[in-house]
């Protein structure tokens, strides 16, 4: 495993990413991604896109990044760099709907999601610009804790 420190080069991240992408298991699509996550304590965990011959569990690059990760006991993170393309990395890969949702569970809505070409131009977002109103933890805990009030109010209404 990789660290890197913080303020780190947004460039080094994106190279990471295209690192993990030669392992890409991508038979069906030929299209490649690699992912590198910064966690908030300087650890970088890498992912590549793997397919499957039934397509539906087929896993992106971003999300092996978090699953591993996650695996491991992390749960702050800073940033995280994208590439992917079939042949060439001439054009930025946004992360998918559903790796943003993954996103969104756990990472604050600054999280930096850093997109990366082969000419070395990167485009950085934050997770707020590219899932805006997103659902996340906040809109469970907030009608949990509701609940729980609703439901200490009636408890002691039936034992006052
Ligand atoms: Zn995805």
């Amino acid at each position: 495993m990789e660290t890197m420190n913080m303020t780190m080069d947004p460039k080094a991240l994106v190279e990471l990413a295209a690192a993990a992408r030669k392992y890409a298991y991508a038979p069906y699509s030929g299209f490649k991604v690699g992912a590198a996550l910064l966690c908030k304590d300087g650890s970088i965990y890498t992912g590549c896109n793997i397919e499957n011959a039934a397509y539906t569990p087929t896993n992106c690059a971003e999300r092996t990044a978090f699953f591993k990760a996650v695996s491991e006991g992390k749960r702050g993170f800073a940033a995280m760099a994208v590439v992917g393309g079939k042949e060439t990395l001439d054009a930025y890969c946004p992360p998918c709907g559903v790796c943003r949702q993954v996103m969104m569970e756990f990472c604050k809505i600054d999280f930096q999601i850093i997109l990366g070409r082969a000419d070395g131009e990167v485009k950085i977002w934050k997770l707020a610009d590219l899932l805006p109103e997103g659902f996340g933890p906040g809109n469970l805990s907030h009608d949990v804790s509701e609940m729980s009030k609703q439901v200490k109010l009636e408890c002691s209404k039936m034992y006052s």
